[in-house]
């Protein structure tokens, strides 16, 4: 029985031993194919992963760019009209245009200076536009006028300005303006007068009438900071002017729009009526007569300044 259950066991073996075998190996290659397939998913997602990475190292910037840390910063609200002239009025609203240099693109582009230039056929345009939409051109007597007695301004006014005293404004400029009737200011460094580039003194008398010369200092200086440099430059300005009979009504205009209250105080001892920095702006109050906004004017029609 021991034999024959032993043979019994060993026959049942070899009864099934290819069987088994064939069992075996089917299951280890499951198991492999198994193994091999998953392997390679794990190896696509790895290689999609070192992608990736490379594609950051390749893209990485050559510094990092740190993320600020937010913080709450009051957005200040403009103040309206009506909060204007509580505070600083009588106040009107009244679009003071600043150019500079107005000469066509090559001679700007040539020299350097277009970013202060407004091209001789858009300032054509720009003029005839607001002549075309019955815009009134205000004298700077009429600003100041309305300062000193309250006396109105039109609705639609504008106030034409221009800064620097360069050449291009008799040759460019005027004679636009002469044929259109428009009067303007035109705020002079005195001591460039004379000089290349600049206009010249004749040329200033033939304008002066329909233009203002008013002062922009005598040699173009920052007079925010230094209180003897800043008095002597807005005083020899002043003496010069005044020997060639022109700056009346007294107007200043800041270098750079570089404001201060010494300065402020000194023109209002000398008598002058408004002076002009370059903040965007066209409420103009009497209780900041020294610190008047002007609207820049570059490149485009004026209906993209809201006119
Ligand atoms: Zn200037």
């Amino acid at each position: 029985m021991k034999i024959g259950s032993l043979s019994g066991k060993t026959s049942f073996f070899g009864k099934y031993k290819t069987f088994l075998v064939v069992l075996i190996i089917a299951v280890l290659g499951i198991t492999f194919e198994v193994i091999h397939l998953d392997f390679n998913n794990s190896r696509g997602v790895s290689q999609t992963q070192e992608n990736k990475f490379d594609n950051l190292v390749n893209n990485v910037p050559s510094s990092p760019t740190p993320t600020p840390t937010p913080t709450p910063k009051p957005t200040p609200k403009p103040l309206t009209f009506a909060e204007m002239n509580s505070l600083y009025g009588p106040c009107i609203h009244l679009p003071v245009l600043m150019y500079h240099h107005i000469q066509g693109k090559d001679a700007a582009t040539a020299d350097k200076q277009t970013s202060l230039t407004v091209y001789t056929d858009y300032f054509t345009a720009q003029m005839q536009y607001l002549k075309n939409k019955n815009y009134n051109f205000v004298r700077m007597n009429d600003l100041t006028n309305f300062f000193d007695s309250g006396t109105s301004i039109p609705a639609r006014s504008v106030l034409i300005t221009f800064d620097d005293g360069y050449e291009d404004f008799y040759t460019d400029a005027y004679p636009i303006l002469q044929r259109l009737g428009i009067p303007a200011t035109m705020f002079v460094p005195t001591g460039l007068i004379d000089n290349p580039d600049y206009l010249t003194w004749s040329q200033i008398s033939q304008m002066n009438g329909l233009i203002l010369f008013a002062n922009h200092t005598w040699s173009h200086a920052n007079i925010e900071l230094s209180g003897q440099k800043m008095k002597y430059e807005i005083s020899t300005a002043d003496t010069q002017l005044f020997n060639h009979s022109l700056n009346s009504p007294k107007v200043f205009a800041y270098p750079y729009g570089l404001t201060s209250s010494q300065a402020e105080s000194y023109l209002s001892s000398l008598d002058y009526k408004a002076a002009f920095t370059t903040v965007s702006g066209n409420i103009l109050c009497k209780g900041k007569r020294f610190d008047l906004p002007r609207i820049r004017i570059g490149n485009a029609t004026l209906s993209s300044y809201g006119f």
